[in-house]
């Protein structure tokens, strides 16, 4: 499966629509401190079922939700849409959306599923909201401080291949 856009509107910082494209290879995200790198990465996580605040870094669910500035009113709503392409070359598009009082709702191509349906879509070692191939600032100086047999595990698993150690060792001991 690979991501191919990624859409926000009230989520956190990003209060008025914003689109980004996610082209083949390595993404990375810079900018000032501030400007919303995390919270993409959030959104991200957010889309694919995320059901932990804390690791959203807040306190419940709907700090997700535009907050509002001194010139600018909270949002009502945020609504994250996952434009993916699935290893079946299939289109595919998530959305979640929460509402201030009516918690999440998520549609995968246009029909309404259950938080649960959209973690099995993105089940397998690679994807999903807990995804080693996310790397967040904190995961940064964890990479860096591994040692290298745990740093070559977190990167076999962020390519999905750690699976692949276990079959040679079953089939060398056959
Ligand atoms: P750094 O380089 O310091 O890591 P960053 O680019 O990762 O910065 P983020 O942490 O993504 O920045 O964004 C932080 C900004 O998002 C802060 O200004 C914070 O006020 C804003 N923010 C977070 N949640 C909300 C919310 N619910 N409503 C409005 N703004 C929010
Ligand atoms: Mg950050």
């Amino acid at each position: 499966m690979y991501f191919r856009r990624l859409k926000l509107s009230g989520f956190k910082s990003f209060v008025e629509p914003a689109e980004l494209y996610i082209e083949p290879g390595l993404t990375g995200v810079v900018g000032p401190n501030g400007c919303g790198k995390s919270n993409l990465l959030e959104a991200l996580r957010w889309v694919m079922g995320e059901s932990s605040p804390k690791s959203m870094r807040g306190g419940g669910m709907e700090d997700v939700i535009f907050a509002g500035t001194a010139n600018r009113p909270p949002r009502a709503f945020a609504e994250v849409v996952l434009q993916a392409v699935t290893s079946d070359r299939e289109e595919l598009e998530v959305v979640r959306r929460i509402e201030r009082g009516a918690g999440s709702a998520y549609r995968v191509n246009g029909r309404d599923v259950r938080a649960k349906d959209v973690s099995l879509i993105f089940a397998d070692a690679a994807t999903g909201a807990h995804s080693p191939a996310l790397v967040s600032q904190g995961r940064i100086a964890a990479v860096i401080a591994a040692k290298p047999a745990e740093r070559r595990a977190m990167l076999e698993d962020a390519a999905g291949i750690s699976g692949l150690h276990v079959r040679r060792r079953d089939a060398e001991q056959k």
